[in-house]
């Protein structure tokens, strides 16, 4: 096992990570820009090192800055969290050249999911079910012809997107070559690379994501799904496991394929398979090869700390569970605590004055913020994240309920207010809600 782990990140996942590093007995050591230099994540870490000023690029982006502290500190792996450097193929090579750990899956297949049309044909052939679309990359020429076969409305979306950008939706073959071009631009724009494909573009989907871990023996788990579906701009604002819309046949065999797959690719450690669900059919949108923000929901609802076994499988250990020995109890709700406007999620970093986390049975909070800390303004307003777990959904509402009422974050806007109104949307009670759902209530709403 590893005696010394650094942490490429900051906020609450950074926390996170070093939590799991404790508790195995594992030295930490923080990096962090000189706007971080009180963050918590500095003060919790045994060392810490300053990578740089507050730009990300020029710090938690900095690959040379972060090997160089690896050296000094004589940390023998990098855990890179999510966002930042976690799925940067060519910062994984660059560690392992290094005679560093990158804990996360090999650089090929990073490279390999980071590609939308190579990831799409990838699963495709392993068994994985797609959205009906063009086969790779769509010219301007044969757009049409292929968007008729598929049939109307269809999605034009980037090879390199991330983040919902370069997607358009064309409902007609009127509107057709004004979202290729339109698609193309941002695409061009935003990744500096204008390749779109197509696909059918489904009415009311849900997300569903199967979350995946692999060692590096060739034994393959999932641990269920976790229902991501309400989100706003594409990103993820609450988040539950299991999914209110799936049975337990359902997720076996949907978790079964996924991990006959990534059996055959050879995958290794954490993953996540994203699926749009519909009608009670299945189909991949992309994979994520690193720790996703929502993973404590699964954590509440399996028992496993899903950060020990991605330094346990990295360190060339056997998982210790069979699929057989994963059991799902209860129910799990993520809430996204975002330094923003909870209506408007317009960004509201500043000076937290008051700060109390609720607590109580079955109630988390994953948070790197406390009174009299500054969140400073370069870095994603994540705040914090309430993780509520119960014996079942309706329980598991309930709690969210009060426990959103004990928190207290003074001094900022947060998203708090939105969620203690969805907790009381009867849509919301009974698990009726699409990936559109969230935006037409704000919209309702006025916003
Ligand atoms: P990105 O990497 O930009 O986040 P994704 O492929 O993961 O792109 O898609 C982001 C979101 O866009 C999905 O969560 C879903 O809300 C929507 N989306 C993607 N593909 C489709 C589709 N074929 N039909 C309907 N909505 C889609």
């Amino acid at each position: 096992m590893f005696e010394k782990i650094l942490i490429a990140n900051r906020g609450e996942i950074a926390l996170r990570i070093n939590r799991a590093c404790k508790e195995m007995g594992i030295a930490t050591v923080a990096v962090h820009s000189t706007a971080d230099a009180d963050a918590m994540h500095v003060r919790l870490a045994d060392e810490s090192v300053c990578i740089g000023p507050p730009a990300a690029n020029q710090s938690y982006l900095n690959i040379p800055a972060i090997i160089a502290a690896c050296e000094i500190t004589g940390a023998e792996a990098i855990h890179p969290g999510y966002g930042f450097l976690s799925e940067n193929a060519k910062f994984a090579d660059i560690v392992e050249e290094h005679g560093l750990t990158f804990i996360g899956p090999r650089a090929d297949h990073i490279r390999m999911m980071g590609d939308k049309i190579t990831a799409k044909q990838t699963v495709k052939e392993l068994g994985i079910p797609t959205v009906p679309g063009s086969d790779g990359e769509v010219s301007d020429s044969d757009a049409a012809k292929i968007a008729e076969e598929i049939g109307y409305p269809v999605l034009i979306k980037a090879t390199a997107g991330g983040g919902g950008r370069g997607m358009k939706v064309a409902q007609n073959a009127g509107e057709l070559s004004f979202a290729l071009s339109t698609a193309r631009n941002e695409a061009k724009a935003a990744f500096g690379n204008d390749t779109v494909y197509m696909e059918k573009y489904l009415q009311k989907p849900r997300h569903i994501e199967i979350q995946i871990l692999a060692d590096s023996h060739g034994k393959v788990i999932h641990l269920g799904e976790r229902d991501c579906s309400l989100q706003r701009r594409h990103q993820k604002v609450w988040e539950e496991a299991g999914s209110p819309a799936l049975n337990s046949t359902e997720r076996d065999e949907i978790g079964g394929i996924c991990t006959k797959a990534l059996t055959q690719l050879g995958y290794l450690g954490a993953g996540t398979i994203e699926f749009l669900y519909e009608d009670g059919r299945f189909y991949f949108i992309e994979m994520n090869t690193r720790l996703q923000v929502e993973h404590p929901v699964t954590e509440a609802i399996t028992g496993l700390d899903i950060v020990r076994e991605q330094i346990r499988i990295a360190a060339g250990g056997h998982l210790e569970m069979n699929q057989s020995d994963v059991v799902f109890e209860g129910h799990a709700i993520e809430c996204r605590i975002n330094a923003e406007n909870a209506f408007t999620f317009r960004p509201s970093p500043g000076q937290i004055t008051q700060f109390h986390t609720p607590g109580g049975l079955g109630v988390r909070f994953d948070s790197a913020i406390y009174a009299g800390y500054k969140i400073p303004p370069y870095y994603d307003s994540l705040a914090g994240k309430l993780i509520v777990h119960a014996r079942n959904r309706n329980e598991c509402l309930l709690r969210l309920r009060r426990a959103l009422d004990e928190l207290v974050v003074g001094g900022i806007e947060t998203t708090i207010p939105l969620f203690q109104k969805l907790v009381r949307e009867p849509d919301i009670i009974n698990g009726d809600y699409s990936i559109h759902w969230l935006e037409k209530y704000l919209a309702k709403l006025g916003h």
